[in-house]
Formats: C-alpha cells, sequence, structure tokens
C-alpha cells in the first residue's frame, strides 16, 4: 500500500488522480488532500477518501470549510504553508502535485527534502526552478516524474535508448483554438474566443495559454530540465488530433511515437505506478477509426510566446521565472479584459528585456524575480494597451 498525497485534488489533475485511485483501492491509501477554493468537491473526497489531513489555500473558503464542518477527525491546514506541510507529511510515499502557478514549487522542494517520489503536473516548479530541482532531486535521491502528457509521452519513449543516444525530442501541440486561421485578426479575438471551454480559473489560465502557444513553451521548458536536453535539440510541431503525445528522435534516426486516445489517467497512472504499466479501461485504440494524423509546423510569427519561451531558457538562471510571472500576469490581464490578446507577448518580451537574469539563482532569489516581473509587468498592463 502506497500512502499518497494529491495537491490540488479538485482541479482537473487531482480529480483524474483519485479516478485512477479507485480502479485500484488496495493500492493506495490517500493521506492527504488539497484545493484552493473548491470546498463542496473537497468535502466529498474526504468523505470517499477519508485522508489524514487537507489543505484548503483560498483564506475565505477555509474559513468557511471550518464553520461548516463538525468533526471529521481530519486535520485540516490552510494556505501556501499548509501545502508544504502536506508535501511532508508523516510516511508518504507518493507526492501528485497537480497545483497550478508558482505555488506549487515550494511543496515540491519540501517533498524533495525528504526524498520522495514526486508525480509532478505542475510546470511552474520546472520553469521556475528546473536547475535546483534537479540539484536537490539528486543530492536527496527524490524522484520527479512527469504526469504532462507530452513528457509522460517522452519519457515513455526513452525506454526504447539512452539519454547519449537522443537527437532530438519532438513535442506535439493541439494548436489551441486560433490553429489554422492565418486570416484571423488576433488583435480582435475576445476571451471567449481564446477560451475553447471557460471552466473554472485556473483552467481558463491554461486555455489561453494553448491559444498563444505559451503552454507549449513552458513544456519545452521542462522537457530541457527533466530530460537535460538542450534547447535547440527540443522542437515543436502542431498535432491537432492529441493522438501522438509527443517522439524522441535517435541518433540512427530512429523516431518513437508514444500514442494514445487523449486522456491524462494514462500519463497520471504511469508516474504512479512506474516502472509497471496498469490496465485502465476497455477503450480500445483503433487506428483505421483514427484515420489520418497531420503534423504541421507553428506559426512563430503569428504565435510570439513559443519564441519568447526559448529565449528564456537559453538565457537561463531567472530568466524562465520572469518570463512565467509575466505571462500570468498578462494572461489574466487578457482575461479581465484590460488587454488585447496580442498584447500578452508583448508585455513579456518588455518585461523579459529589462531584467538582469541572475544564473544558478537560489530559492529566495527566483521569488524575488517573480515578484519584480509581476510588478513590471502589472505596471505595463495600466499603460494604454496599443
Ligand atoms: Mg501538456
Amino acid at each position: 500500500m502506497k500512502r499518497i498525497v494529491i495537491l490540488g485534488s479538485t482541479g482537473s489533475i487531482g480529480t483524474s488522480a483519485l479516478e485512477v485511485i479507485r480502479v485500484f483501492p488496495r493500492e493506495f491509501e490517500v493521506v492527504g488532500l488539497s484545493c484552493h477554493e473548491n470546498v463542496g468537491l473537497l468535502r466529498k473526497q474526504i468523505a470517499l477518501f477519508k485522508p489524514e489531513a487537507v489543505c484548503i489555500t483560498e483564506p475565505q473558503s477555509y474559513r468557511q470549510f471550518l464553520s461548516q464542518t463538525t468533526k471529521t477527525g481530519v486535520k485540516v491546514l490552510s494556505g501556501e504553508e499548509g501545502l508544504s506541510l502536506l508535501a511532508a507529511w508523516e510516511n508518504v510515499d507518493i507526492v501528485l502535485n497537480g497545483l497550478v502557478g508558482a505555488v506549487g514549487l515550494k511543496p515540491t522542494l519540501a517533498a524533495i527534502e525528504l526524498g520522495r517520489r514526486i508525480a509532478l503536473a505542475n510546470k511552474e516548479t520546472l520553469v521556475m526552478a528546473g536547475d535546483l530541482i534537479n540539484q536537490s532531486a539528486r543530492a536527496r535521491g527524490a524522484e520527479v516524474l512527469p504526469v504532462d502528457s507530452e513528457h509522460s509521452a517522452i519519457w515513455q519513449c526513452l525506454r526504447t535508448g539512452g539519454k547519449k543516444e537522443i537527437k532530438s525530442l519532438i513535442i506535439t501541440a493541439s494548436g489551441g483554438p486560433f490553429h489554422g486561421q492565418p486570416e484571423l485578426n488576433l488583435e480582435k479575438v475576445s476571451r471567449k474566443e481564446a477560451l475553447a471551454h471557460p471552466t473554472w480559473y485556473m483552467g481558463r489560465k491554461i486555455s489561453v495559454d494553448s491559444a498563444t502557444l505559451m503552454n507549449k513553451g513552458l513544456e519545452v521548458i521542462e522537457a530541457h530540465w527533466l530530460f537535460g536536453v538542450p534547447p535547440e535539440k527540443i522542437r515543436v510541431v502542431i498535432h491537432p488530433q492529441s493522438i501522438v503525445h509527443s517522439l524522441v528522435e535517435f541518433v540512427d534516426n530512429s523516431v518513437m511515437a508514444q500514442m494514445s486516445l487523449p486522456d491524462m489517467k494514462l500519463p497520471i497512472s504511469y508516474a504512479l505506478f512506474y516502472p509497471e504499466r496498469k490496465p485502465l479501461s476497455d477503450d480500445s485504440f483503433n487506428l483505421t477509426k483514427i484515420a489520418a494524423l497531420s503534423f504541421l509546423e507553428p506559426d512563430f510569427r503569428r504565435f510570439p510566446c513559443l519564441n519568447l519561451a526559448y529565449e528564456a531558457l537559453r538565457s537561463g538562471g531567472t530568466a524562465p521565472a520572469v518570463l512565467n510571472a509575466a505571462n500570468e500576469v498578462a494572461v489574466f490581464g487578457f482575461l479581465e479584459e484590460k488587454v488585447k490578446f496580442t498584447r500578452i507577448p508583448e508585455v513579456i518580451r518588455e518585461v523579459l528585456s529589462k531584467h538582469q537574469v541572475k544564473s544558478s539563482p537560489q530559492v529566495e532569489e527566483i521569488f524575488e524575480a517573480d515578484a519584480w516581473a509581476r510588478g513590471r509587468a502589472e505596471a505595463l498592463l495600466e499603460q494604454k494597451s496599443r
């Protein structure tokens, strides 16, 4: 029986992870859960999985939860400190980090400190602090395993060859809602158009990142740190069907692709059970039904965020943290209809160009750069959008 903590249990990764766990109830003991504000769902998860502790990060939701809850025997933690306490909870084997945003970094570090297995879905952890994470994981014997579908695909492909045999990594992207519409004026796209399916707030952030291709840019940075491959050997292709989740090209020109129907339960279960594979469902993969797969070059000119991410990765040090923070502020500015869609990459570029990169930063320096970039980006949003 593996003792598991799920950070962000009410989000899309968290709920999929709990579905996987329900299929294998004898394999896992759910020890900790966390949510930001969805206390209604958290309550249901507590009843079902009986964790030892939970954390609610949004203060008002925390108070509401306490006032409406009678004795359950569950320890209730709060705030960002609560997340790190959960990640470091007693005798935990696996921490699944499904948090969204910079808030995911410290709990990952807390779990690494204790040499734990971390199933990582929080992009910001590696984007902000990839070097530091790798160093501390090596020092503590912690495993950082990818949960994102693209990185899981690369990881699975790498079972067929060694790191030294990699020629390139090819990350696939669905392309977002504006792909394949060269005539569309991106200056005029609305928030609604950028959101394929508006769900909750953080879900909306990732939807906009898909539309700008920044999501792929962040994944390029993550891939660099996960697999130790330099930026010039990491490529992105648009693949609208989302069947090939990513590929690895080896030095002998053999290319391995990982394919499956798009379902996050697969990469989650791969990370949780690694190195084993488990039967997940009866869905069968029918090639003749899929019929056609297409691959296209991304449009770097129309979607400058992708290049900005490559540039930040090449600059190294605190630059990716600055990219990430400026992007977050610009995206929320767009969601609040303060700025146009095309202003997002402009804000990021302007903030990055003003940044004094610090190489090999410590955690505090990363958070300083993050705060500086947020302030800078917010100031730019206040100026009239051009
Ligand atoms: Mg992804």
